[in-house]
């Protein structure tokens, strides 16, 4: 089996600090992936702090995942030894469900495989991410990185990214739609990158006035600093779509006045405690609230087949895994510009 050694929280207080341990042998149709970049995802720190409840020690955290493959099975057909590989959230799934067969994993109805915390479908051990030195997936839920992009700002692609893109697609923000993004962290700058890309009008919501200059070289239209009423009021319904991508609690119902009637403000951020809704906020131009997660396998390639071809990646601060610890906290502080990203050579 081959050994692995990588960075775990024992428990929901204890810090990230070395851990060795082994992964599965890989199957005819999977691959030793040696991990290059792992990025930190702000689920990492909900989970390893046990946020909602569900996490499992020891916890090796990670779900951006980039390296190099090292070994394949008889059976792999995508991947050869020396390809650079790319893995996200999910790494397996039934893979014969309606949502399977339509590429759409991450809904598979016996629920998807996560890449760390959860019982491994193929052992029943429990998976460990990505912040370690290797892991081990079948080459179904693992995606080729296009050769022109740089590879530790490609990694939060594999999250952040796919997050994002995929309910920008889901709702058609393109040409002639204005759309909305609040927060500028991990996930919403990547929001913001894409719905630029595609041509929409793009509104950065910040509680930050200090991320303005940032926001607008990333690609916003404009700025608005949410706890400012009268900025926020001056955009009453006027948005065609809004995603929200914080991760911690805030009023949901100063947006869904924001929302043209019958528009969508959709949540991908996760915060811990659920969000009050005003029934009155909803029935006021019928506006809806949903939510998305992640994306399926073939839209997670597609997304990094765009950014190949928009030279679109994260914005990164690549840090040595020693500074783990200190990069949550700064998180929690907003203080990322705008995705942390370990450099696994440092392991
Ligand atoms: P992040 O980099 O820490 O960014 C979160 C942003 O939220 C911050 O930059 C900040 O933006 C805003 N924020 C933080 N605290 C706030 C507060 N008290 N009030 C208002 N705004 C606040 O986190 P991330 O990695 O982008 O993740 C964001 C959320 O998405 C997390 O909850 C994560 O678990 C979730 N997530 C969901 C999926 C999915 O599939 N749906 C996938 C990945 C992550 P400003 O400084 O601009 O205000
Ligand atoms: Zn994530
Ligand atoms: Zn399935």
């Amino acid at each position: 089996m081959p050994s692995s050694k990588g960075y775990a929280a024992q428990s929901a207080e204890s810090p990230l600090a070395p851990h060795a341990f082994t992964r599965r042998d890989p199957g005819p149709t999977e691959v030793t992936i040696d991990i290059l970049y792992c990025g930190v995802c702000h689920s990492d720190l909900h989970m390893a702090r046990n946020e909602w409840g569900n996490s499992v020690y020891p916890m090796v955290p990670g779900h951006e995942i980039v390296g190099r493959v090292s070994a394949v099975g008889h059976s792999t057909e995508k991947f050869k030894v020396g390809d650079i590989a790319a893995v996200g959230v999910i790494v397996d799934s039934c893979r014969h469900c309606a949502p399977c067969n339509r590429g759409e994993e991450h809904f598979c109805t016996e629920g998807a495989t996560l890449t760390y915390a959860v019982p491994d479908r193929v052992d029943g051990s429990i998976t460990m991410g990505g912040y370690a030195s290797n892991y081990v997936v079948d080459e179904r839920f693992a995606h080729s990185v296009p050769a022109n992009l740089d590879l530790a700002a490609v990694a939060p692609l594999l999250c952040a990214g796919i997050t994002t893109y995929s309910p920008l697609r889901h709702w058609n923000v393109g040409p002639g739609k204005k759309v909305g993004i609040v927060g500028l962290g991990g996930l919403g700058h990547m929001a913001l990158k894409f719905a630029h890309s595609f041509g929409a009008h793009v509104v950065q919501f910040t509680t930050n006035a200090r991320k303005r200059e940032d926001a607008i070289k990333l690609g916003a239209d404009e700025v608005v600093v949410s706890n400012d009423p009268a900025q926020m009021k001056a955009h009453t319904r006027s948005f065609d779509f809004i995603l929200d991508a914080v991760s911690a609690p805030h009023n949901l119902n100063d947006y869904l006045p924001l929302l043209k009637q019958d528009s969508t403000l959709c949540l991908v951020g996760l915060p811990p405690e659920p969000p009050a809704i005003s029934p009155f906020a909803l029935i006021s131009g019928r506006v809806s609230v949903a939510g998305s997660m992640i994306g399926g396998m073939p839209e997670t390639q597609s997304m990094l087949d765009y950014c190949g071809e928009h030279n679109i990646v994260s914005e990164v601060e690549v840090i040595p895994i020693q500074k783990v610890n200190e990069a949550y906290t700064r998180m929690l502080k907003q203080d990322v510009k705008y995705r942390f990203v370990i450099d696994m050579s440092t392991l």
